[in-house]
């Protein structure tokens, strides 16, 4: 048995899941160094943790955009609000 298969959060779901959403992160603009295990800046951190930062980097990033272009427009904060709130419960029942 391999590491990959051993380590819960090693596993190749976990490294597929942050090769997604390293490439999402890609399109909105957003850099991320080469570190994930095995990688050339190989951080130590698992696949699980760089999932869990890729998304946190994705969440500040569209929080910095709704604010920007709600900023100043009437009813915008609220419109902002109104639609964050249709995907939280849009997505209320994922697991992933
Ligand atoms: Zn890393």
């Amino acid at each position: 048995m391999t590491l990959l298969e051993t380590e819960p959060g090693m596993s190749r779901a976990w490294m597929d899941y942050a090769l997604q959403l390293r490439e999402v992160l890609k399109e909105c603009g957003v850099a991320t160094r080469p570190c994930l295990p095995d990688e050339r800046d190989d951080c130590g951190q698992d696949y699980a943790h760089h999932c869990m930062s890729y998304l946190a980097a994705l969440k500040a990033k569209a929080d910095n955009a709704l604010w920007h272009m709600h900023h100043g427009q009437p009813g915008g904060e609220r419109l902002a609000k109104d639609l964050y709130e249709h995907w939280e419960r849009t997505f209320a029942h994922d697991s992933s």
